[in-house]
Formats: structure tokens, C-alpha cells, sequence
């Protein structure tokens, strides 16, 4: 089975977010792989597991995104490629489609194409959606656990609700819900081996990608969130008793419970 995962680099989720010059800016903060995308790579690795085959890990950003595609090497993935060009610097969410359905074409043989649920700076959730459309496959999302069967595929999705069974056919492109499962470490010699990696780098001419069209979706303005104005009550007393009263009559009197 040819599998491939795409993930995308993105700001740590501790990292301060600002905008400057209209531009958000994360200062010196770390760059890692997309939380969401640890367990896309986490449900690819599984289904390596159960079928045998390998899996692929894809990334379109600058040079340093091959860190992020190190950790998914060291978790277990057999491959990876970067996919840097510098038209792609504004693209939209249908110009990174565009790119990623060229780059798994490319690989060719492909039977399943995992994302994460959505990347947590962008957060537009539609990248997986517009590539599977683009190859022309059926789209699975927040795949919980995942059956192969002699060319189909059965997924239970995990939505609020509870869990639904949805069949499709192979090839298939699916997204990961975190119900796939804790994303396991990368382990000891998979860092090593990871370290020395060579990594292939694609253009968009590599792909047969001549121009890519212009951002259908534009950004005219980013705007911090309006800071909440907070404050903090010490309720003290005699005894815990008496504050633990005091404290449920606030909480009466503000109408929290
Ligand atoms: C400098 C700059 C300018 C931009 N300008 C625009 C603009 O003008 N208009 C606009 O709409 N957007 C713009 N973007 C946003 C950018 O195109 C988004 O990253 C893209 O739309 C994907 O959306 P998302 O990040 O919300 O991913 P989502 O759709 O939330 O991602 C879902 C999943 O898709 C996969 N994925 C997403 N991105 C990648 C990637 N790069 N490589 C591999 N897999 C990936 C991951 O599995 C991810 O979990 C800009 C970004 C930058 C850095």
C-alpha cells in the first residue's frame, strides 16, 4: 500500500501571536509539526502496520520545514519530499491543493492521502477537502479507525453526536480525527536516521506546474483579538467552609450557575 501524509509547519501553539505591518508575526518562537497533523501521521503509520507498504510525508513551506518532516521521519515515515517554490509565497488554500495533488500524482500509485483536520495557524480546515477534489478521489474526515478491504475502505468518523460508519472506495483521501490514537514518539534510532536524511526538495516546474493561479481568497487585514478586560476577586474567611459559601454566592449572584 502507497501512503502518503501531508503536514504543514506552524507556529508551536505557545507561541505569542502579533500582528505587525498587517503581517502576523510569532517573534523567535518555535516552528513544529501542525498538532493536528501528528495524528494524521500517527493513522498513515497504522495502516502501514495492517498492510505493509510505505508512507510518504509531503510539506509545502520554506527550507525549514524539513524539521517537521525530520519528526514525521523519526515517527516511522519511509519518505519525504519539500515542496519550495517562491510563487507559492501568497498562495491560497486552492493553490496548496493544487501543489499537494501534483506532488502525490507525481509519486504516483498512491491508495491513501492522510491530513490533519485542520492546520492550527490558517485554521481554514479545507486544504484536504480541495485536494481530493482536484484528484478526483472521495474524501473521509476525522477518520477514527480505518478498514482496508479488497479495494474499499471502511471508516468509523468520530463526530459530536457519537461515531458513523462511512464506506469509499480506494484510492481515498482522508483526514484524522484525534480518536485515531495518541501519536507515538519518534524513537531513538527513527531520530537518528531522521537526522541524516536527504530530502528531497520539488518545484512547481517539477510538478508540470507552470503558473500558479492566483489567490482566489484574498487577506485584506489581520487583526489581533480585542484584549478581555479581566478581574481577579481573592475570596478569603475564617475557614474553607466559609469561603467555599462566599464563593457559591458570587457565583449565584454573577448568574454562572
Ligand atoms: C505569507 C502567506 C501569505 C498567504 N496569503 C494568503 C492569501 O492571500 N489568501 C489565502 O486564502 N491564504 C493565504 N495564506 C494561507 C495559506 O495559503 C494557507 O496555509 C492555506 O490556505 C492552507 O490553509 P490552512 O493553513 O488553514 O490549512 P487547513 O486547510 O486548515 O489544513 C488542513 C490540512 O491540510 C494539510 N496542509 C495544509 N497546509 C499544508 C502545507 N503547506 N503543506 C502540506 N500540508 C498542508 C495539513 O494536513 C493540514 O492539517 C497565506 C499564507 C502565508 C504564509
Amino acid at each position: 500500500m502507497k501512503i502518503v501524509v501531508c503536514i504543514k509547519q506552524v507556529p508551536d501553539s505557545a507561541a505569542k501571536m502579533t500582528v505587525e505591518n498587517g503581517r502576523v508575526s510569532w517573534g523567535d518562537a518555535q516552528l513544529v509539526m501542525n498538532p493536528w497533523d501528528e495524528f494524521a501521521v500517527e493513522a498513515a503509520l497504522l495502516q502501514k502496520e495492517a498492510l505493509g507498504g510505505d508512507v510518504t510525508v509531503i510539506s509545502i513551506g520554506k527550507e525549514e520545514a524539513k524539521e517537521a518532516l525530520k519528526t514525521a521521519l523519526a515517527m516511522g515515515c519511509n519518505e519525504a519530499v519539500l515542496v519550495s517554490d517562491p510563487a507559492l509565497a501568497n498562495g491560497d488554500s486552492l493553490a496548496i491543493a493544487q501543489t499537494l495533488a501534483a506532488a502525490i500524482k507525481k509519486i504516483g500509485g498512491v491508495e491513501m492521502a492522510f491530513f490533519g483536520r485542520q492546520a492550527i495557524d490558517g485554521d481554514m480546515g479545507v486544504t484536504s477537502v480541495m485536494t481530493a477534489r482536484l484528484l478526483g478521489w472521495p474524501m473521509i474526515s476525522l477518520a477514527a479507525s480505518i478498514k482496508v478491504n479488497a479495494g474499499s475502505v471502511r471508516v468509523e468518523r468520530s463526530i459530536e453526536e457519537g461515531r458513523q460508519v462511512v464506506e469509499g472506495n480506494l484510492p481515498v483521501v482522508l483526514s484524522a480525527s484525534k480518536d485515531i490514537g495518541e501519536p507515538r514518539y519518534p524513537s531513538f534510532m527513527g531520530i537518528r536516521k531522521a537526522s541524516k536524511a536527504n530530502i528531497p526538495v520539488w518545484k512547481l516546474a517539477d510538478l508540470g506546474i507552470s503558473s500558479v493561479p492566483q489567490s482566489i481568497i484574498r487577506w485584506p487585514s489581520v487583526a489581533e483579538a480585542p484584549v478581555r478586560e479581566v478581574v481577579t476577586e481573592m475570596v478569603t474567611g475564617g475557614s474553607a467552609q466559609e469561603i467555599a459559601e462566599k464563593l457559591a454566592d458570587k457565583i449565584l449572584a454573577e448568574k454562572v450557575l
